[in-house]
């Protein structure tokens, strides 16, 4: 019989990932926080739970996918939180992008009651957590990741086991150092291109496919020329993020010069209330400098 499965946190990458796993054939009980979000998993055949502390009651394998690190530790190690209802041999496995070293904490403050903690993080926003198609990269113990591979599985297409408790994190962190610096540099090139009075679509045309081509450059330049800012990833995410790599790059010794300076970029946007924007509207941060514009092709 395969495991029960607790999911804690029904946000924009959560509730795609419960529903991957009711889908998949699991016995799920859920958790958010607003309650009202429950509603479409429990239509689907999902139970809920009253708090963390009763949905870790009720499974094996219990889920976290919250936004930060205080939210982690809230859902975990709280009053009302997963460690109060895990049995001793419980896998709990956070989704979360959070502080490595925060990530080891809760992995001893867990291990102290007998539950086992993998670390994994995604990428692939919430298409991938719709789809199932999610890049997921694990740290943990070999045994506990061979146990929840199904689970991850169910969720994701690329899945990695990375190392000890906080490896996931790490890596996670990485992943964001590129993002942002390819998110830059394709900022500084279209209002480079801009200036010099060239076409931006053919611009585009031209050069996506070269060496200067990546998955922002393919994906996000189309939305720069038209000015559409939805998001497939918020500022306010992606700032939380490279203030997690600025703390763990500190603790480490390790220079990241260009994502100090791109995440003094993205303060100014939330300064200006556009958080929940996409994190391509960095772009605005250098308009403000430069005091000209990309302009929208209608
Ligand atoms: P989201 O849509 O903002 O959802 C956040 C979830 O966390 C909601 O369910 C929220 O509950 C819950 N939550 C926040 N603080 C809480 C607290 N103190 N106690 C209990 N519940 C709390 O965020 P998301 O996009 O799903 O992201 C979740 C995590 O995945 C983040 O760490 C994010 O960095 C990471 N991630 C996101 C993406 C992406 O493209 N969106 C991609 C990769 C990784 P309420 O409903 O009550 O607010």
């Amino acid at each position: 019989m395969s495991e029960r499965i607790g999911f804690i946190g029904l946000g924009i990458m959560g509730r795609g990932m419960a529903a991957n796993l009711l889908k998949a054939g699991f016995e799920l009980t859920v958790w958010n926080r607003t309650a009202t979000r429950m509603q479409d998993l429990v239509a689907q055949g999902a139970h809920a739970g009253a708090d963390p502390a009763d949905v870790a009651a009720r499974s094996d394998i219990i889920i976290t996918c919250v936004s930060d690190t205080p939210d982690v530790k809230t859902v975990i190690l709280d009053e009302q939180g997963v460690i109060h209802g895990a049995r001793p041999g419980a896998l709990v496995i956070d989704c979360s992008t959070i502080s490595p070293q925060a990530t080891r904490e809760i992995a001893d403050a867990l291990r102290a009651k007998g539950v086992f903690m993998l670390d994994a993080p995604v990428s692939g926003g919430s298409e991938g957590a719709a789809k199932g198609t999610l890049s997921i990269m694990v740290g943990g113990a070999g045994d506990q990741f061979e146990r929840a591979l199904p689970v991850f599985q169910a969720m994701g297409k690329t899945i990695t086991h990375v190392g000890g408790h906080g490896a996931g994190q790490t890596v996670k962190l990485v992943n964001q150092v590129l993002v942002v610096g390819n998110c830059i540099a394709m900022c500084e090139a279209l209002l480079f291109a801009q200036a010099g009075g060239v076409d931006l679509q053919k611009t585009y045309d031209a050069i996506s496919q070269g060496a200067a081509g990546s998955w922002m450059f393919t994906n996000r330049a189309p939305q720069i020329i038209q000015r559409d800012w939805r998001p497939g990833f918020t500022i306010d995410l992606q700032q939380k993020d490279l203030r997690l790599v600025l703390e763990a790059a500190d603790e480490l010794g390790a220079p990241v010069p260009v994502t100090s300076l791109i995440f003094q970029f993205y303060r100014t946007l939330q300064a200006q209330g556009l958080g929940s924007e996409g994190n391509h509207a960095l772009i605005k941060a250098l308009e403000n400098l430069a005091g000209f514009e990309i302009k929208a092709i209608r």
